[in-house]
């Protein structure tokens, strides 16, 4: 495929969100001339801030935690101006909000934490235990650990079905996306350490300051905006515009629905891909069109 009008580069990455922003990166970290194409009018897929008469509006609920490996590896916390939450939850239960903060960070009497208030003294127990062990573990331990779903993991440590009902279930719900509690207990520990570890906070300019802050990163002329891929080749991208673009690989960083629209041989393994998540990321090469697409996927074989 001849390429109009722009040079050949080693790899083409199609999507500008978290993923893409970050895979350009450490292409570019490794030598190689990348160019990244994003269809909508601004990077940040679904990490995006609107302005609307002078309120920022996120694109969704999005915190960001400050303990995540990738953030302390890729960002500028500093000039990302971060606002903190208070660590804790207000819950609903048996007819009244409960407040739940965690006592390792604000010291002091908290009634709805009393044996019997909102869960049971064996349960408190086992609540304690598992963040104690989570807390202090190394997440390198924790990544080998015996992999089960969260809701074994939990009944394995002593929660009670009652606990996981009233707090974990809707809680994690809202973090893994699915309320079936089948997402991999590996993922579980790693997510409650960097809970337990890390502030939750929300950047002053919203939280599309985070992938603006990747993208602001690259050199110039590697990303290209309003360029929608329409189909790849054996040897590059066509543009939604007619565009031929080339290069020796091709890296497809969108969701999981537009990858299986650019590569329909992902079939259903795309549309299952969100609904169980493991350490280990899901890379599927074809060898014949030298594109890959990353994302969370199930795994059947443990992670190494
Ligand atoms: C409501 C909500 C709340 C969330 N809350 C949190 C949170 O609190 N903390 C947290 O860490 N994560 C949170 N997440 C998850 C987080 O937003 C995502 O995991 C992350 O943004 C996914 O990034 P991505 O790069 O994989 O995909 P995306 O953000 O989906 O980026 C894919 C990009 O590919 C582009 N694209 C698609 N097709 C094409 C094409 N054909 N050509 C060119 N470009 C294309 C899209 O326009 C998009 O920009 C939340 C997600 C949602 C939806």
């Amino acid at each position: 495929m001849a390429s109009t009008g722009t040079a050949h580069s080693d790899v083409i990455v199609i999507g500008a969100g978290l993923a893409g922003l970050a895979c350009t990166a450490d292409l570019l970290r490794a030598g190689l001339t990348v160019r990244l194409l994003e269809a909508s009018d601004a990077v940040g897929g679904r990490m995006r801030t609107d302005t609307v008469d002078g309120f920022r509006l996120d694109r969704g609920f999005q915190v960001f935690n400050t303990s995540y490996p990738q953030v302390k590896r890729r960002f500028e916390l500093s000039t990302l101006m971060l606002r903190p939450f208070t660590p804790g939850m207000l819950l609903e239960h048996g007819g009244r909000r409960v407040r739940l903060g965690d006592p390792t960070r604000r010291p002091g009497p908290s009634a709805d934490l009393l044996p019997g208030r909102f869960a049971s003294a064996r349960d408190l127990g086992a609540l304690a235990l598992l963040s104690t062990w989570d807390l202090l573990a190394p997440a390198a331990l924790l990544r080998r650990g015996p992999e089960t779903t969260t809701r074994e993991a939990l009944s394995a440590a002593g929660i009670s079905d009652g606990l996981v009902e009233s707090f974990f279930r809707p809680f994690l719900s809202g973090v893994f996306l699915e309320d079936s509690l089948e997402t991999s207990s590996r993922f579980f520990h790693l997510v409650w350490r960097s809970m337990l570890r890390g502030s939750l906070c929300l950047p002053a300019g919203g939280i599309g300051a985070v992938p603006e802050q990747l993208a602001a990163a690259l050199p110039n002329g590697t990303l290209r905006l309003e360029a929608p891929v329409l189909r790849l080749e054996d040897t590059g991208v066509v543009l939604g515009d007619g565009t031929e673009l080339s290069a020796d690989a091709l890296v497809v960083a969108t969701g999981a629905r537009d990858a299986r629209a650019l590569l329909p041989g992902l079939g259903s393994r795309a549309a299952e891909a969100p609904r169980r998540t493991t350490t280990r990321p899901r890379t599927h090469h074809w060898p014949n069109r030298h594109s890959w697409w990353t994302g969370a996927a199930p795994c059947s074989t443990p992670p190494s």
